[in-house]
């Protein structure tokens, strides 16, 4: 069955569930212990930390291992909120919930500022570069790329403004990581990655930790990872999410296979034109990601309706889905409400093949069809 729902997450990498499963009977001792299994834990765990540092080009002990990318940003902000509780936190207006609401919560409305977006829900840098010059925030955040609409944030520049103010940036990377092989590069923060977007088990992910920002507490209580995250470490998860991004590193995707997302939407566009639109089509993307409003019909009767079909697909941030009404990246965006509650998200992942694409565009054109002849009182 066609999945094109891979920035919600990805299928376990077959590599990804082997290592898990052998590090579950080899390497399930406690890593905190000073007997020969615990001793052999622990190395499968330094192991595990060298090869994900030099995979990303960082250090090892810039590598904090953690629950998934949620705890990483919720730690950074709660850090900035410690450290500097009467500076701003400056954060992109398209941040994901668990960066939006940890500031919001920890530095209210009035010091959790948000960096606006353009038209095509990137970062407008001229605002930004605007108002560094008339105040300092304690902490900047800006995602890589935007999980809804696939948007990639021009984070390198932020970067280097940020470096050059003093500012500490932090970027979530969790829908870049495991789509492309260019390390980041040193001169962040902070960076949050999860294990479960690029193939590795879900409840897993890093906070790749900047010089100045190694003391970091994640949790307290023991000294595991460097004394950065109380708890004992989830080694076969670990190993799982090493095994992953080496597998997606180590196979890069044919051409076809990056260009298949733009091949469906210009199909589509030929056959609605300007009945159907594409969000943040004049920005960057990552390549597997297609935010769209569809014709005439409520997403949710989209969704409802290709999932008859076999194909799966979302509405958007999974993370946003228990809350009501269009997404808050469209409000954002300027979208009007009407075609911000036809979007959909698309995204496809390494499995995908060009022949999927094709029947997930078949399959939309018959599910308007379906959707046109239904009684009118259903509509939208
Ligand atoms: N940031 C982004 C951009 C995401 O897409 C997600 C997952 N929806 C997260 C953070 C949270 O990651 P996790 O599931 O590992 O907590």
């Amino acid at each position: 069955m066609p999945y094109f729902d891979w920035n919600a997450t990805a299928p376990l990498h077959p590599l990804a569930r082997e290592a898990w499963l052998e590090a579950s009977e080899t390497a399930w001792a406690n890593p905190s212990t000073a007997y020969r299994s615990g001793v052999r834990a622990r190395s499968r765990l330094d192991e595990a930390r060298e090869e994900m540092a030099q995979m990303l080009g960082f250090r090892p002990e810039q590598v904090v291992f953690t629950s998934g990318a949620t705890e990483a940003n919720n730690a950074v902000i709660r850090e900035i909120a410690r450290v500097s509780p009467e500076k701003e936190i400056w954060i992109s207006s398209v941040e994901h919930p668990s960066i939006r609401e940890a500031a919001l919560g920890l530095a209210g409305q009035s010091r959790a500022r948000r960096i606006p977006v353009d038209a095509n829900g990137q970062v407008d840098l001229d605002w930004f570069e605007d108002q560094l010059q008339i105040s300092a925030p304690g902490l900047v955040s800006v995602m890589a790329a935007n999980n809804e609409t696939g948007v990639i944030q021009p984070w390198p520049q932020i970067r280097g403004l940020c470096r050059e103010a003093g500012i500490p940036f932090h970027c979530d990377a969790v829908q870049w990581i495991g789509k492309y092989a260019a390390p980041m590069g040193q001169g962040c923060a902070a960076i949050s990655l999860s294990g479960h977007k690029f193939g590795g088990p879900k409840g897993i992910g890093c906070l790749i930790l900047g010089e100045e920002w190694t003391g970091l507490k994640v949790q307290t209580g023991g000294a595991q990872e460097m004394g950065s995250r109380a708890g004992t470490e989830n080694i076969p998860s670990i190993l799982g999410m090493v095994a992953a991004l080496k597998a997606r590193l180590n196979s890069p995707l044919p051409a076809e296979q990056l260009n298949a997302r733009d091949t469906f939407e210009a199909a589509l566009e030929a056959e609605w034109g300007g009945e159907f639109c594409i969000h943040g089509k004049k920005a960057d993307r990552l390549w597997n990601t297609s935010f769209i409003s569809l014709p005439s019909h409520r997403a949710n009767r989209w969704i409802a309706q290709l999932d008859r079909f076999d194909m799966e697909i979302s509405s958007g941030s999974a993370c946003s889905s228990s809350k009501s009404g269009p997404s808050s990246i469209l409000e954002v965006m300027g979208v009007e409400e009407e075609a911000a509650a036809r979007t959909v998200r698309i995204s496809s992942g390494w499995e995908t093949s060009c022949a999927d694409w094709n029947e997930l565009l078949e399959a939309i054109k018959q599910v308007r069809l379906v959707l046109d002849s239904e009684p009118a009182s259903s509509g939208p």
